[in-house]
């Protein structure tokens, strides 16, 4: 579903992702950790040409993301992505936040994407928020929602950005038990993360980047247990 390869991109002279290669296969649950500005976000970015790369290759599903033939809609179209802070219009209720892509890029009748919505909401858990305003809502349910707006478009890849990261620490469990939910039915997700609990239960691979390079990568099992290289135990031994 996810391919780079060989892929570098620079901000102007900083060298920010160095030679990346990762693949990401349908179904599967990739996590991505490493230290603050290691190029994380920037990595997931280019995957839905939020940034372009500088060199190499990156196809999702298949197409050249960075082909200028290529219409970057219809790729976009088939990845949802879940932010930190999570970028709710706070001023549309709920269900509109959910139902204006569905509306407004794929053409779906608007009585077809409130139920599509509500149907979203409810796998959430939160439908009785439906008719209320973003600021009405903890930051977890806020979170939910922005996965459910994201699961509204029917996308084939989930991209999430450090999804509990802004939240309290009370409400990072029902944001991580929608993604959990999400994994066991088989979507695809690229998740960054600092939640290690997370990575260990449900990614089928864990990868660490450091200064724009992926150090390692591997199942859960090895990458917790047996961690090869120098900087990643350095890394792990500091989350203790
Ligand atoms: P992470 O998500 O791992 O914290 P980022 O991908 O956000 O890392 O950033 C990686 C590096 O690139 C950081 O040093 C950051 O300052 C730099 N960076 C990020 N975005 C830009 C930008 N638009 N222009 C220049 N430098 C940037
Ligand atoms: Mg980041």
């Amino acid at each position: 579903m996810i391919r780079f390869h060989e892929v570098d991109k620079h901000y102007g002279h900083f060298h920010v992702l160095k030679n990346i290669e990762l693949s990401v296969g349908e179904g599967e649950v990739v996590v991505v950790v490493g230290p603050s500005g290691s190029g994380k976000s920037t990595m997931l970015r280019c995957i839905n040409r939020l940034e372009t790369i500088t060199s190499g290759e990156l196809t999702v599903n298949g197409v050249r993301v960075n082909d200028r033939k290529v219409d970057i809609n219809k790729v976009r179209r088939d990845i949802g992505m879940v932010f930190q802070h999570f970028n709710l219009y706070p001023h549309m209720k709920v269900i509109d936040n959910i139902t204006l892509a569905p509306i407004k890029v794929l053409g779906t009748p608007k009585q077809e994407a409130a139920e599509t919505a509500m149907y979203y909401l409810e796998k959430v858990g939160i439908a009785d928020k439906a008719q209320s305003y973003p600021a009405q809502l903890s930051g977890g349910q806020q979170q939910r929602v922005a996965i459910a707006r994201g699961l509204a478009m029917k996308p084939k890849i989930m991209l999430f950005d450090e999804p509990t990261s802004a939240l309290d620490p009370e409400m990072v469990g029902e944001v991580l038990d929608v993604m959990k939910t999400l994994a066991r039915e088989g979507m695809t997700m690229v998740v960054v993360t600092h939640e290690m609990g997370f990575a260990r239960e449900v990614a089928d691979r864990v990868v660490f980047m450091d200064q724009g390079q992926i150090l390692e990568e591997s199942e859960p099992e090895q990458f917790f247990s047996n961690p090869r290289e120098e900087r990643l135990k350095t890394f792990l031994s500091r989350l203790l």
